[in-house]
């Protein structure tokens, strides 16, 4: 090597030293709690730090399982943002105090029907798509079974569906706590918890997240309690499924975005929001062609035959008291004590 070219190598290997050992430049990383679909989740990661430079990695796990990790990690946080997941656990974890305050200047291109939403929480949580709960149902095995599809949550207590409904376990799945929480705002909590347990006669599997549907789709149960996009992605691979709106309304969710407080990089957590709530970001899906969640930027175009949120008959969802930690430890211990461990 030349005396010249090997001066050069040197400075070159010492820029790269400096830049791989100086804190602000070594730490271009993000990792991300993820509680979408385990393949948007590496979707959405791998083209954001494509785009922006950015080490980002992920851990998949359902609403209530990442809110326990948020919670037992609080002293030494884990992980630096929440990207999905029901919105009603990412208001229980700002509750408890376990959430970075950022209001991204993205939510100004928010749908307007959720503008009010937006201003009440956005200071903490902000949301980065919709859901709409209803019932998947299984047309083949309904068929084979001889019975009239269901139209409606109150449908499901006929016994001739023992054993063929599947719901989400509340306690893990923030589909589970939407159920739940969709029911005690209908009918009060002691109707509720009456329908539920005569629904328990009917079920065959508490599943731990709404996006297990395999079971539905080989046929193991007929009916699934979930959101509809997860029934529309299953019919879409072929799989004898329909998705149903059920009579007693549109019962939905959000699904939040929010910063976990001491996040070691806050900076790049605040970029991630930012583009996942943008055009861009909420488009990554519709481009894959599939029904997946609704987006809430309002500049996004979504699949010609996706749900369309103006045309929802939704219920006035009473976020603020089941975002609510109390409630929240209230209705599930009712739940596991009721339910779950009761036989
Ligand atoms: N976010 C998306 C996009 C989903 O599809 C689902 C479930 O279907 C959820 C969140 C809620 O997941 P879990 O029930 O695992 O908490």
């Amino acid at each position: 090597m030349s005396k010249m070219k090997s001066h050069l190598f040197k400075a070159i290997s010492l820029t790269s030293t400096f830049f791989l050992s100086h804190p602000l430049y070594a730490e271009n990383n993000l990792t991300i709690y993820c509680t979408l679909q385990n393949e948007a989740c590496e979707e959405v990661v791998q083209r954001f730090s494509t785009q922006h430079n950015i080490n980002a990695k992920f851990v998949r796990s359902s609403t209530g399982v990442t809110l326990g990790k948020i919670k037992a990690e609080k002293d030494k946080p884990q992980a630096d943002i929440w990207y999905g997941g029901t919105i009603d656990p990412h208001l229980q974890a700002r509750d408890l105090g376990l959430l970075e305050k950022y209001r991204s200047p993205k939510q100004s291109e928010v749908l307007p029907q959720f503008k009010h939403l937006v201003e009440k929480y956005g200071d903490y949580t902000s949301f980065g798509y919709m859901l709409v709960l209803g019932l998947g149902i299984n047309t083949h095995k309904l068929k084979q079974l001889g019975l009239e599809h269901p139209k409606c949550w109150s449908d499901l207590l006929d016994p001739r569906f023992k054993g063929e409904v599947q719901l989400p376990d509340p306690q893990s799945s923030g589909t589970g706590y939407s159920f739940l929480a969709t029911l005690i705002q209908m009918w009060g909590e002691e109707k509720a918890f009456s329908f539920l347990k005569q629904l328990d006669r009917n079920i065959s599997h508490y599943v731990k997240s709404g996006i297990v549907t395999s079971n539905l789709a080989r046929g193991d149960s007929s009916v699934s309690i979930g959101f509809l996009h997860t029934f529309e992605a299953e019919k879409a691979k072929g799989a004898p499924i329909q998705s149903v709106s059920v009579c007693e309304g549109d019962s939905y969710t959000l699904g939040g975005i929010s910063i976990i407080k001491g996040a070691r990089n806050l900076e790049n957590a605040k970029i991630f929001m930012d583009w996942a709530l943008s055009k861009e970001g909420q488009e990554l899906n519709w481009m894959r062609k599939a029904p997946y969640q609704i987006p809430t930027n309002k500049y996004t175009e979504i699949l010609p035959d996706a749900v369309k949120p103006n045309q929802l008959n939704l219920i006035d969802f009473d976020f603020e008291r089941f975002g609510s930690s109390e409630q929240a430890k209230k209705i599930l211990s009712h739940w596991i004590e009721k339910i779950k461990l009761s036989k």
